[in-house]
């Protein structure tokens, strides 16, 4: 684990599986991505799983298991929980809201171009879209400042 200037331990995420784990290679796939630092503990035994995290059996625990800076842990969790974990799964404002043209619906989000539903696929569209994409950005900031 990485230190920080002051000698102590840097709070990070901490993600515990077994090796060649599909299961722990998507989560570790999903925080690269998301760009969180996290660290990667394989377990191999049950000596790791004690001197890790306090359990005797290997057998006993529901792995991959992804501890936060706070402590909390979850067992086996889904990407899903981890993103609301970190606060990234929010609820909306407002029960009815005005969209704009190519948002999504995470109010403030816009998509342009091949991954937008029902785009037409072409390159001048994906090009137009993200042009418009970014002037409804700016319109969507400065009503929600
Ligand atoms: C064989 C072929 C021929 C085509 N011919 C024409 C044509 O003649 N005329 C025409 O107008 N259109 C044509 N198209 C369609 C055109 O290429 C697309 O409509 C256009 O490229 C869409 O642009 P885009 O920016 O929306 O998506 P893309 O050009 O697909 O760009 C998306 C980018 O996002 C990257 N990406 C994906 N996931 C992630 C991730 N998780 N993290 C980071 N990056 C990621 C991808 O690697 C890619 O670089 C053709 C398409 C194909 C496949």
């Amino acid at each position: 684990m990485m230190n920080d200037t002051t000698g102590q331990s840097a709070a990070k995420v901490r993600l515990y599986g077994l090796p060649n784990s599909a299961e722990a290679y998507k989560i570790r796939d999903f925080l690269n991505r998301s760009v969180v630092e996290f660290d990667w503990i394989e377990l191999t035994n049950d000596q790791d799983c004690d001197r890790e995290l306090g359990f005797s059996a290997l057998s006993d625990l529901r792995l991959p298991i992804i501890e936060f800076p706070d402590g909390t842990q979850l067992f086996s969790p889904s990407i899903r929980e981890i993103a609301q974990r970190l606060g990234w799964v929010t609820q909306p404002k407002f029960r009815e809201y005005d969209s704009f043209f190519l948002e999504t619906s995470v109010p403030g989000s816009f998509a342009a171009g091949d991954v937008r539903h029902g785009s037409v696929k072409r390159v001048a569209s994906a090009v137009g879209e993200g042009a418009m994409a970014v002037t409804f950005v700016h319109q969507y900031l400065e009503e929600n400042r």
